[in-house]
């Protein structure tokens, strides 16, 4: 290979190191927003125009109305729908450099969907998959819920790529609800979905069956337009816990057009009835699936110190002292100091594995070491120019720690 061409791969290899680095820490800040986060749902079904966002928005909001505190995340990318759904079509984020807030409803839900992100309300979303991805991604690590009781994500539509990608992005989900309308056509994919979940270790929450009959509003006479029952024997057979039936309500389009909350506005209503029912079956299972041991420390932290200071070469240092970040905040607690074992190659990529640390921060890291921490799927940081471990770590956390020459070179 040319020289030429061995500095493009090398250029390369760095340009993929930098993307790793950048998905890992990305994938710590999911982590501990996600942390502060009782119960995420996922509402997926496996074709479009069954319900799939009208489910979504009133089992949040029904959830919203029980006093839980609730978020909801509209992943839908090509039909985001949630911002009209809720009448808050053109509001703007309000955001602090890459800290994204969610927009409030009155009924307590706050908010995040692509759809407040497009300059205009009828622009195509067609991105392509790896835009999609970053933005979704972004949606994750940047929207500062804080804490929730409840997180309700609308997927977009199907078994494919993008709901994958999404329900893989998020850590710990704590369920599925699957929505169907009751046609053969439309429980065949009951089935996939069923066992999209299963493929990706989710427990699915159950079954709603929408557009199941159509309740005549003058005469009250039920007529099974599209069938009915078809779903809770879908659920059966599959061996998944049946939710409940969504008749067919022309009050359904009409709240959902006028950016009303059905649940809130027709509370007897049939449709209200099975979410409610619906509701109460999954807080049940949520609360026996014991999460609330997620509130968990967000991401540790290791410097190598000499003399109370950071150690110019984490090789040689005396101990490494231990951080923990937890919460939305990043409050930081001192854990521990610790000796790290013998010199010996590879001993401190294993050790601090083994201590679970997700970030090093040193003066300076010789270039095998630090790729034998990216192996060990362990963030470096290195040059850093500040001495005071916890003020090495506060502007880490601030995104302003200043680095230098990597203080070792080989
Ligand atoms: P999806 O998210 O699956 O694409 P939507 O939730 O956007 O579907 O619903 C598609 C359309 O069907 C919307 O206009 C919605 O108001 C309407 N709709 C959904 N469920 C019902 C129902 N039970 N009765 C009447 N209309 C409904």
């Amino acid at each position: 290979m040319s020289p030429q061409g061995a500095g493009t791969s090398a250029e390369q290899s760095d340009a993929q190191a930098d993307g790793k680095s950048k998905f890992e820490k990305r994938k710590k800040k999911i982590e501990g927003r996600m942390a502060l986060v009782d119960h995420v749902l996922v509402v997926l079904s496996g074709k479009g125009g069954v319900g799939k966002s009208t489910v979504a928005v009133n089992l949040a909001g029904e959830l919203a109305r029980q006093g839980k505190k609730v978020g909801l995340l509209d992943a839908d990318m090509h039909g985001p729908s949630t911002p009209h759904m809720l009448d808050l079509e053109g509001t703007p984020v309000a955001a602090d450099g890459e800290v994204m807030q969610p927009v409030g409803h009155p009924s307590g839900l706050e908010v995040m969907s692509i759809g407040f992100l497009l300059r205009q309300k009828d622009d195509a979303v067609v991105w392509r998959g790896p835009m999609k991805m970053n933005l979704l991604g972004q949606f994750l690590a940047d929207v500062e819920w804080g804490e929730l009781d409840y997180l309700v994500v609308d997927l977009p539509p199907g078994t494919g790529d993008e709901p994958l990608s999404i329900c893989q992005l998020i850590p710990e989900l704590t369920g599925g609800i699957i929505v169907t309308t009751p046609q053969e056509v439309a429980l065949s994919d009951v089935r996939k979905c069923v066992n999209f979940c299963r493929d990706i270790e989710l427990p699915v929450l159950g079954v709603v069956e929408n557009m199941s009959g159509y309740v005549c509003p003058h005469c009250g006479e039920r007529s099974d337009i599209f069938g009915a029952g078809g779903g809770k024997d879908m659920a059966d057979q599959m061996d998944v816990p049946f939710l409940g039936q969504m008749p067919m309500d022309p009050r359904l389009v009409e709240a959902c057009d006028a950016g009303h909350m059905f649940v809130e506005e027709y509370p007897e209503s049939e449709a209200s009835a099975a979410l409610n029912g619906a509701v109460d079956t999954i807080t049940r299972s949520a609360k026996s699936d014991n999460q609330s041991t997620k509130r968990r420390v967000m991401m540790r932290i290791a410097i190598p110190v000499a003399n109370g200071e950071l150690a110019s070469h984490f090789g040689h240092c005396e101990e490494f002292r231990f951080f923990d970040v937890s919460g939305d905040e990043g409050s930081i607690e001192d854990t521990d100091a610790q000796s790290p074992p013998p010199h010996r190659p590879g001993v401190l990529p294993e050790w601090l594995k083994e201590n679970e640390t997700d970030v090093v921060i040193a003066g300076g890291m010789g270039r095998r070491a630090q790729q034998l921490f990216s192996e060990a799927g362990i963030d470096v940081v290195v040059g850093a120019t500040e001495s005071e471990p916890r003020s090495l770590v506060q502007s880490y956390l601030e995104d302003s720690l200043e680095t230098g020459e990597n203080l070792c070179s080989h």
